[in-house]
């Protein structure tokens, strides 16, 4: 009997590239090239060659059925649909979310692919990779560290330190730092406050990089940050402050996107990483229009499932910047599918059949969810070894009767590089070609309180929508400060359709709370809360960084 062999494994025994011949053979020029070591590169964009006639690449987003505690594999569909597109001739680009910490040590693991699906150096990305968590870390407390100076020297703007909105941040699971007291010591060490920090994929720091287009955008996005309120609940932004120059400054090199490569050698842009529920949960839009311009296709994800993942994708990201998909993936797995049927988590490993057929109505709404915005999505089954063939089976003959382009992919097991992929690379190439008419699900000038019915009622099933007496008093707020035109930002599980994580299936007549909202004005959204939204997340009994070391040679040990 053989140990299993785990994504690390596999990853140390891939071979792996110079980056240089990854970007020379992608068209990137060695003077746009600013090497990491051997196999890390970030691009500085401003030196990539205007090729005159290229249109932008295609957006392929990869997006998901509602996600289940056993994992879809999103990231690892990611790459090796890139991968089989390349395989397929096709020239492609993979841009992807940068790993945070807090999970990698914590319990979540890795965002980084798996089996022979995975981007490398799979341990340096999980890790610290180029720097970026730790300048956008840096920006964030930087302005936190100005703020507090600013109220300890007098207090020019009237902040009222009880209304600070705006936390500190580690990137690191840590929920002792949740709430703390800060400035105690006496009358030199500052003034005291309540203070918390989060987790740094969480700063609305790193969502407004990841919404920026280029670094004057960047300037402007941090300008426009609420910090607080006064004593008399004016906001106070970073502009108010004037230290937006400082904070990009921080961010110059950061902005630039990472280059890498997957296992197959398909060049790979994995930059910026905010969280999916009080941000928008998607790479960068410079790593995203980086990859446009160097490539026809560019495979991207976006985090948690379609209604979550893809309805920001649409509404928020591809209103920063021309960005909108060609074509939508919708990833599905056997397992989710039977435990949205009601099978036990323990118990998915056991055929069954009716299972599937129980619970292929969550699938079945994310498609149809995503025909809302004027985009027929494919349907891939990324293949575990426990799916039956009767199973899968079912399932392509249900999608075909349901008028579904869907394909089995097994790219887990062999890598985009094998022909497991080539069906769903045919299917996704179709698609592209296929007449689309992108529209967003709601206009900008609806009210938020309307934005957010909308999306309630078309993308979640709701019947109604409740909101908090907190919630209607950040109403009034949202419209007397002018920040009503503002998309919105859901924060909701990621497990059900509904607020309520165990109604899984596609849940109706249901009601959707609405416990309280955000205004994240520098990153341009409005952050519905619906149910606690955790923004530092906590370590488990048995930390991932139990099993972690590192070998004689100083490799990497344990790391998922
Ligand atoms: P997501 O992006 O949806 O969170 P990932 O792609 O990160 O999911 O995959 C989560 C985990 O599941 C990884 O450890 C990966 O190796 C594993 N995984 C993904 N697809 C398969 C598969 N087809 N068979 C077995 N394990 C898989």
């Amino acid at each position: 009997i053989h140990a299993p062999v785990s994504d690390l494994d596999i990853a140390r025994a891939a071979r792996i590239r110079p980056i240089e011949d990854i970007a020379a053979a992608a068209g990137i020029p060695a003077e746009a090239l600013e090497l990491h070591g051997r196999y890390k590169a970030k691009i500085d964009v401003a030196q990539l060659p205007r090729v005159p006639g290229k249109a932008p690449g295609k957006v392929v987003l990869v997006s998901a059925m509602s996600p289940t505690p056993a994992g879809e594999g999103k990231s690892t569909l990611t790459v090796g649909l890139a991968d089989s597109l390349a395989r397929a001739g096709q020239s492609v680009m993979v841009a992807l979310r940068e790993p945070s910490l807090g999970p990698v040590m914590g319990m979540k693991g890795g965002a980084t692919g798996g089996g022979y699906s995975q981007v490398l150096p799979m341990e340096d990305i999980n890790l610290h990779f180029t720097g970026d968590f730790h300048a956008i870390t840096s920006a964030n407390n930087t302005l936190m560290a100005l703020v507090d100076n600013s109220i300890y020297q007098g207090n020019p703007l009237n902040i009222d330190p009880r209304r600070i909105t705006f936390k500190r941040v580690l990137d690191v699971n840590d929920r002792s730092l949740r709430d703390v007291v800060i400035g105690l010591g006496g009358p030199t060490q500052g003034v005291p406050r309540q203070d918390g920090f989060d987790i740094t994929v969480a700063s609305e720091v790193m969502a407004a990089f990841c919404l920026a287009t280029d670094l004057a955008d960047l300037r402007n996005r941090l300008a426009r940050m609420t910090i607080g309120y006064t004593y008399d609940r004016k906001p106070v932004t970073v502009a108010d402050l004037g230290v937006e120059g400082a904070l990009t400054l921080l961010l110059r090199d950061a902005v630039k996107p990472n280059l890498v490569q997957t296992i197959a050698g398909t060049p790979a842009l994995v930059h910026g990483g905010p969280f999916a529920n009080i941000a928008h949960g998607c790479n960068s839009v410079i790593a995203t229009q980086t990859a446009q311009r160097l490539s026809d296709i560019v495979v991207t994800e976006a985090g948690f499932g379609a209604d979550l993942g893809a309805e920001k994708f649409m509404d928020i990201k591809a209103r920063a910047a021309d960005v909108a998909p060609d074509a939508v993936v919708v990833v599905a797995t056997i397992r989710a599918l039977k435990m949205h049927g009601g099978v036990a988590k323990d118990n998915l490993r056991e055929p069954d059949v009716d299972a599937v057929k129980r619970g292929v109505v969550n699938l079945r709404r994310h498609v149809a969810n995503v025909r809302k915005f004027g985009i027929t999505p494919v349907v891939a089954v990324n293949k575990f070894v426990t799916d039956t063939d009767e199973e899968l089976e079912w399932l392509l003959s249900w999608c075909a009767a349901e008028g579904i382009s869907a394909a089995v992919a097994d790219i887990w097991g062999e890598g985009g590089g094998g022909p497991g992929g080539d069906d769903l690379a045919g299917k996704v190439l179709a698609a592209l070609e296929a007449p689309r008419s992108f529209r967003h699900l709601y206009p900008l000038e609806l009210p938020v309180e309307e934005k957010i019915r909308t999306i309630a009622q078309e993308i979640y099933g709701a019947c109604d929508v409740e909101f908090s007496a907190a919630a209607l008093r950040r109403l009034k707020e949202i419209q007397a400060n002018g920040w009503d035109q503002l998309p919105v930002c859901m924060a909701k599980t990621q497990y059900s359709f509904s607020d309520d994580a165990t109604r899984l299936g596609a849940p109706e007549g249901f009601t959707l709370h609405v416990r309280d909202l955000i205004p994240k004005t520098g990153a341009g959204f409005i952050v519905a809360l619906t149910g606690a939204v955790m923004t530092m997340p906590g370590l488990p009994k048995e930390p991932g960084a139990l099993r972690m070391n590192v070998d004689d040679e100083g490799g990497a040990v344990g790391l998922f």
